[in-house]
């Protein structure tokens, strides 16, 4: 995975609304960090700069692996992402939206047959891999979405609420696999969600955001049993 920086990272919306003052974050390589906080704190801002949706104010700077990508577009970033509501391609097979982005790179036919199969595997997805997704259940969507996501290899992986789409039982079954397949692949991971569960099970640190601000910083253990 990629080490990703954020260099006091501020945001402040054409509207005049600070979404964000500036913020400081590295995320380790390999790292699954989880953003938590009440709606309207500036996650999903965050998200976006790293992302390349959006841009810090100026003096902010986005980093992978030492490397200034503030200026870089979406398409060069080379960031995977999953969204709660899953942007696949309905018409398409399983095997299809995984490849997808592989075949928008050029990979050469057979690299990304034995792509596409490693991940299938992975998602624990390999009987679904000609099936139409628009025939499969949310959670499976969900994990075609994150196979998809991890398939390029690019190495950072952002998840914005992916489960808040999901009935309860299902949600609690893939917190753990979610967290399974980003460490498997060795991918660094930006996780945004507002349920305390979700960032226990799956964060190796937590951040807590407040009014555009992170207001903590630590384990999962640090924050939530501190005294
Ligand atoms: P979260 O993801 O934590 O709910 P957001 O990052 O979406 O928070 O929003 C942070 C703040 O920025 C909120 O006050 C929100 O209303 C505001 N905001 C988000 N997007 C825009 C925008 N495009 N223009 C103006 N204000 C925005
Ligand atoms: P192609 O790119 O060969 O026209 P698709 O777009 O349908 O095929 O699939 C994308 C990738 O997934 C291709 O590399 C293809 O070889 C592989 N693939 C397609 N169907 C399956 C399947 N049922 N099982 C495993 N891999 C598949």
């Amino acid at each position: 995975g990629k080490q990703l920086t954020l260099e006091a990272c501020g945001k402040t919306y054409p509207d005049g609304t600070r979404a964000l003052t500036p913020v400081d974050l590295t995320v380790a390589a390999g790292e699954i960090v989880v953003l938590l906080g009440p709606s309207g704190c500036g996650k999903t801002t965050l998200l976006r700069m790293v992302a390349g949706l959006d841009r810090p104010d100026p003096g902010g700077r986005v980093m992978l692996d030492g490397r200034d990508v503030t200026t870089l577009p979406i398409e060069k970033r080379g960031v995977g992402m999953v969204f709660q509501s899953y942007a696949l391609f309905p018409h398409m097979s399983v095997a299809g939206n995984i490849g997808y982005g592989l075949r928008v790179q050029g990979w050469p036919k057979a690299k990304r047959k034995a792509r596409v199969d490693e991940m299938l595997a992975t998602a624990r997805l390999e009987e679904f891999a000609g099936r139409r997704v628009d025939q499969l259940s949310g959670g499976q969507r969900q994990r075609v979405a994150l196979a998809r996501a991890l398939a390029p290899g690019s190495g950072m992986i952002l998840l914005d609420e992916p489960l808040t789409a999901l009935d309860a039982g299902l949600r609690e079954g893939l917190r753990a696999e979610i967290a399974a397949m980003i460490h498997a692949q060795g991918a660094t991971a930006l996780y945004v969600t507002h349920d305390q569960a979700e960032a226990l099970t799956l964060g190796d640190r937590l951040v807590v955001m407040d009014k555009g601000r992170i207001a903590q910083v630590g384990t999962p253990r640090e924050v939530y049993y501190a005294p």
